[in-house]
């Protein structure tokens, strides 16, 4: 059966906490002063109508994604259910899908090779959500499989307005912004 994995964040409910980035560093053992996810604060409007967009982002598992398509050894690969990701051992370094994200979602590992979001890929074999998802204290991350019409991704964004992030760049990314 197809499956694509993607993630809705709400930007409404989302405090800036940084426990998802928190979280996503232990269970991925994320060197220190590295991160896969990160808070942006965007201002929007005139004073006194100020608002504040706060998005936690993260690799958006692109079903177009130029990390894929430019990797020399077949290392960035595309996975089960749509996941974009890198094979260690396959990895020399070369930082050429660091150079392509337009979502500057990838960093160089002290190790060698570079290292971004996984969905949390072992997690989800093991039927559980990823790690940032189910700490989020507002549970403001619903993740899920947009070809199930009834997976909490697919029923969240039927009634939510959203929105992706440059989608101008043609990636086609699997990360939706409710706003
Ligand atoms: Fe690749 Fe960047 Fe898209 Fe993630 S967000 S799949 S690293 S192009
Ligand atoms: Fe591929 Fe690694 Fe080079 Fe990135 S740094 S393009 S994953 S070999
Ligand atoms: Fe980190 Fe997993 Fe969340 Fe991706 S899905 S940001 S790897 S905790």
């Amino acid at each position: 059966m197809p499956m694509r994995y993607a993630m809705a964040i709400d930007t409404k409910k989302c405090v800036g906490c940084s426990d998802c980035v928190v979280a996503c560093q232990t269970e991925n053992h994320v060197p220190i002063g590295y991160c896969r996810d990160w808070i942006v604060e965007v201002m929007d409007g005139t004073y006194p109508q100020l608002e504040i967009e706060l998005r936690s982002e993260r690799c958006n598992h692109c079903t177009n994604s130029p990390c894929v398509r430019c990797c020399p050894t077949g290392a960035s690969h595309y996975a089960e259910g749509g996941l974009v990701l890198v094979t260690k051992n396959k990895c020399i370094g070369c930082a050429a899908c660091i150079a392509s994200c337009p979502y500057d979602a990838r960093y160089s590992h002290p190790d060698g090779y570079v290292d971004k979001c996984t969905f949390c890929e072992d997690r989800l074999k093991q039927g559980m959500k990823p790690a940032c998802v189910s700490v989020c204290p507002t549970k403001c991350l619903y993740f899920g499989d947009l070809d199930d019409p009834r997976s909490e991704v697919s029923e969240i964004l039927k009634v939510r307005k959203w929105k992706r992030l440059i989608p101008e760049a043609g990636t086609n990314p699997n990360l939706f912004f409710l706003i």
